[in-house]
């Protein structure tokens, strides 16, 4: 929960920005800062889109979300995950799929160590179309 790290973090959470943690919390579709406004504008309609960008980016400071580029323009967010995932992306719908792969962290480490590196972080997405709509 959201919420409860920025509790932890020691962050004032005033009442937008609860509003603001629940929804991030309750969302799984990497949602922009519009559509969050969206969102938590249906929860207290006197949130402006300024407070949304202002409170993701101190979540996101505070390392509680994350923040993605899926090359739309636009910057996505999440609730840092507890295990690390990988995203592809859906460039005809937009959709983001989120996945894990065993072979492809061990590759990663490995390319890295070869290149005289132990890695501390990665980021990958896939950009794909759906093979079932390309006949
Ligand atoms: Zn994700």
């Amino acid at each position: 929960m959201i919420e409860q790290k920025c509790i932890e973090k020691g962050l004032r959470m005033t009442e937008q920005r609860r509003v603001i943690a629940r929804v991030l919390s309750g969302a799984s579709d990497h949602p922009d800062a519009e559509e969050l406004h969206r969102r938590a504008s249906s929860v207290d309609p006197n949130i402006s889109l300024a407070t949304v960008y202002r409170t993701v980016k101190l979540f996101e400071d505070s390392g509680i979300i994350e923040r993605h580029d899926f090359r739309d323009g636009r910057s996505r967010y999440e609730e840092a995950p507890q295990e690390h995932h990988d995203h592809l992306i859906d460039v005809k719908s937009g959709r983001v799929i989120e996945f894990h792969s065993e072979e492809i962290e061990k590759l990663q480490t490995e390319i890295a160590r070869r290149l005289g590196y132990r890695l501390v972080d990665h980021r990958l997405e896939l950009y794909g179309v759906p093979l079932d709509e390309e006949r």
